[in-house]
């Protein structure tokens, strides 16, 4: 049994608990959220998010690479979003090795390096300002007043505000 079948298992579990209304497809929170994929940081339980409230868009360290202003421009232009959260957290996995370190790893194991930049950070705060700051410069993305970036603490489950 994989952790994939564990999981499928739970599925039927839910299936047959949960009776509800299907919830539209633009989130009625009207909100974006950005954030790291740490399996420590459980948005849904830290800020009590139901199905069909918000977009949630994660990926290693929660950076805003282009895919992530792809998915907000689709969010806001698209899905009627109007507020982003960006959430970075404490212990990050992307705040240990160094881009180069990362590049040379993966040069050893596959041949080549990556060819896509790795995004690695040594401050949280410092990354969540050059994070929003990608979001403040693009012209893709519409609707920049309501825009606030977070450290997720991962010891207390609290929500550091370090932009705004
Ligand atoms: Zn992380």
């Amino acid at each position: 049994m994989s952790s994939t079948d564990d999981l499928l298992k739970n599925n039927e579990a839910f299936m047959a608990r949960i009776h509800r209304e299907i919830p539209p497809g633009p989130p009625t929170m009207r909100i974006a959220i950005v954030a790291c994929m740490d399996a420590r940081l459980h948005l849904a339980g830290a800020l009590g998010l139901r199905e069909g409230e918000a977009h949630v868009i994660r990926n290693a360290g929660g950076i805003v690479t282009d895919d992530v202003i792809r998915s907000l421009m689709m969010s806001q232009r698209f899905l009627g979003t109007r507020e982003i959260m960006l959430v970075h957290h404490t212990d990050c996995g992307m705040c240990r090795p160094s881009d180069a370190a990362v590049e040379e790893a993966i040069r050893e194991q596959v041949g080549m390096p990556p060819p896509f930049p790795i995004g690695t950070f040594s401050d949280v705060d410092e990354d969540v300002r050059r994070s929003m700051a990608r979001i403040v410069e693009s012209p893709f993305i519409q609707y920049k007043d309501q825009i606030r970036g977070f450290v997720y603490l991962v010891e207390t489950g609290g929500m550091r505000e370090v932009w705004r």
